[in-house]
């Protein structure tokens, strides 16, 4: 990957001037932040807010495969995905540490391609790097990260408060990370059987996009406390629709059914599925990696987002006894089955 590029060996700056090297030009922006960087602990300072924490750790070809993805799309997606975790508490992300296990293989130039990455998320969505931890790895690269961030305790918004009537709402759309993996994969095999033929990506930006750099939907909890709606339970889209549906449901001890014409799913997501031969539903149920934000409102605040294109209502919540079903768009029904994607 960097063999036509300068390649500074990791060994000649050392554990601590690797560091330094890496994290220096970070500013500090947060008043909660006290102390970040340089000490054996960061020291943060949230007043009276209720503190929250979310951690990934992402290991070289289980969670990602560099073949295709640039070490700076890495760095930023590692952020992204941790902050979304935030977000699905209805919390403000204000610091991250980052620990990063490397290999041999990446000179320091590779590493600092996946810290402009982490910078570039850190300065796009005001994240304050407060520390983390620096080791060498046998094999491959590991980067694990932290989120921290704040709510007032009557904001967090819990997995288990969905209660029967609420409505079910998603942000964005569904399915486009999935279907871009399926290109990114396809192109990589046509790669590896002839390297003479450069990947067809054309036309396909936004599902690349979804896929290479999906972004944490601040946003929307913004929005939401905008129109002064709190989620009665809210959780982030990264195994699929489906697991995260039922993970509402079973916390909340309720059942729901949702609507298939109601998934929302971006034209590009549709076409290129069915291209690949995929059910652009079943990509938007079981795909995964949306880090959009699934969330259930009573109905009394149904008109404050009715008329908002980036939510959509794709149904209700029933009784515990009634299952969690889906209409199909030919009035059949279906039961829910997680699918998402399982560690073990
Ligand atoms: P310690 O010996 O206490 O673990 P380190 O020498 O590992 O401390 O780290 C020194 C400082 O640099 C600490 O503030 C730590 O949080 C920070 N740090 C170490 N590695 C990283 C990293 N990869 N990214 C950001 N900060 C780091
Ligand atoms: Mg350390």
């Amino acid at each position: 990957m960097f063999e036509n590029k300068e390649r500074t060996d990791l060994g000649k700056l050392g554990e601590f001037g690797l560091i330094k090297h890496l994290t220096s030009h970070f500013k500090i922006q947060h008043e909660s932040s006290i102390k970040g960087i340089g000490d054996d602990a960061a020291v943060l300072n949230f007043k009276n807010k209720q503190v929250l924490i979310s951690t990934d750790l992402l290991l070289e070809g289980i969670h990602f495969d560099l073949s295709y993805v640039p070490l700076m799309h890495l760095g930023y997606k590692a952020v992204q995905v941790n902050l979304s975790d935030i977000y699905a508490m209805n919390g403000v992300a204000t610091q991250i540490t980052v620990s990063i296990g490397l290999s041999s293989k990446f000179p320091l130039e590779a590493v600092e391609e996946i810290y402009k990455g982490i910078e570039l998320a850190c300065n796009k969505f005001n994240i304050d790097l407060i520390g983390g931890d620096t080791s060498s790895s046998k094999q491959g690269l590991v980067i694990s990260v932290t989120s921290i961030g704040y709510a007032d305790k009557k904001e967090v918004c819990y997995r288990n408060g969905a209660q029967e009537g609420d409505l079910l709402c998603v942000s964005g759309d569904l399915g486009g990370a999935y279907v871009g993996l399926q290109i990114l994969e396809r192109e990589k095999q046509i790669f590896i059987e002839n390297p003479q033929i450069q990947p067809d990506l054309e036309g396909k930006d936004y599902i690349i996009e979804r896929q290479l750099k999906p972004e944490g939907r601040r946003d929307i909890v913004d929005l939401l406390a905008q129109m002064k709606i709190k989620p009665t339970a809210m959780i982030d889209v990264s195994d699929g629709l489906a697991s995260e549906i039922l993970h509402i449901c079973q916390q909340s001890e309720v059942g729901c059914t949702i609507y298939e014409d109601k998934l929302p799913i971006d034209p590009m997501t549709y076409e290129t599925g069915r291209e690949l031969g995929l059910d652009p539903t079943v990509c938007a149920l079981n795909g995964g990696e949306d880090y959009e934000l699934l969330f259930t409102i009573k109905q009394s605040d149904y008109d404050k987002l009715k008329n908002d294109v980036d939510i959509t209502v794709i149904g209700h919540m029933t009784d515990k006894n009634s299952g969690c079903k889906m209409i199909s768009k030919s009035n059949v029904v279906h039961e829910l089955k997680a699918q998402g994607w399982n560690a073990f």
